[in-house]
């Protein structure tokens, strides 16, 4: 009997909806209330979902998110791809304010200031929703503690998809507490791989070709002093994670900080 009565500690949490806003018919972002008692380190991600139907029992259906404010915002939000048949997010795009949102207790992930060692410049490398996490650490004051320059390079396959990006380097630029730090450190690099736009291609070519350093103060990446933390499909962070290797670069961890480190933004 105790035992039936025993609280789940590890089970999801139920959150409030504050706000939701469709950028393209493929991503839209929310923002949820955040609990007093969830602790996370900007650039973690965490698993978010919705009460459904899973071989017809209903269930919660979680998947990984990254945070994408920093960990000192009093509330949490997310930037999400629209799957049509995808489990969670055929019907995670259609929540409003007010909804209830399920989310996990245990933040994770390598995508943090802890894993990474100082340096002079950090390059953020992001494709499409791996976007996220970089959007929390660039409001964070620790990143610009840790490094001089902050590099944020966003590649997505058409332009419309940028407009996630630029609202955020907006509003961290327009925010109270590190606008002013971030004036003239953090760079953002947009570019596209299908349509015509002033900084056409993949970040991995730009990278090899030497391309994206012409738009870089500093040139091409010094394993003495830059770092580099990459987010993106996996073929993107393994493509990526060879490039930085080949610049010198070693990869860190959680347990062992080192000069690059990896999240995939989706598996598949
Ligand atoms: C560490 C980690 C962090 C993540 N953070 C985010 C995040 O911040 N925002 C987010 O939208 N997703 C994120 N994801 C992906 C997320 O967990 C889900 O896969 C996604 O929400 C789709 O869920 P679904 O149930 O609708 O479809 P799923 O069955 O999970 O996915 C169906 C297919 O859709 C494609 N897909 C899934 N996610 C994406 C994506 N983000 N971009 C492009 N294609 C995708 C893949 O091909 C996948 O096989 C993350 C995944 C991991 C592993």
């Amino acid at each position: 009997m105790a035992d039936a009565k025993k609280v789940n500690s590890n089970a999801p949490t139920s959150e409030e909806v504050l706000a939701v806003k469709h950028f393209t018919d493929k991503t839209f972002s929310f923002s949820i209330t955040r609990p007093a008692s969830f602790r996370f380190r900007s650039g973690e991600f965490i698993m978010i979902g919705l009460m459904g139907e899973v071989k017809g029992k209903i269930k919660p259906i979680l998947r990984a998110y990254s945070v994408a404010s920093p960990s000192w915002d009093d509330k949490l939000d997310f930037y999400s791809i629209k799957v049509d048949d995808g489990p969670l997010t055929s019907k995670l795009q259609h929540i409003k304010a007010g909804d209830k949102v399920l989310l996990g207790r245990k933040p994770v992930g390598t995508l943090v200031c802890d894993a990474v060692l100082p340096g002079k410049r950090l390059f953020m490398f992001a494709t499409g929703t791996g976007i996220a996490p970089f959007a929390s650490l660039i409001r964070d004051p620790e990143v610009y503690e840790k490094y001089d320059q902050v590099i944020l390079t966003h590649t997505c396959r058409d332009v419309a998809e940028l407009a996630y990006g630029f609202e955020q380097i907006e509003a961290a630029r327009k925010d109270p507490l590190v606008g002013e730090i971030i004036s003239n450190r953090l760079l953002h690099i947009a570019s596209v791989t299908q349509e015509d736009y002033k900084l056409k291609g993949r970040i991995t070519d730009l990278l090899t070709s030497g391309e994206l350093f012409n738009h870089v103060p500093g040139g091409a990446i010094d394993p003495k002093h830059d770092r580099a933390m990459i987010c993106g499909s996996m073929d993107m962070t393994m493509d990526t994670k060879a490039i930085m290797e080949n610049f010198g670069l070693n990869e860190g961890s959680n347990a062992k900080p080192g000069d690059f480190v990896i999240e995939k933004a989706f598996v598949g």
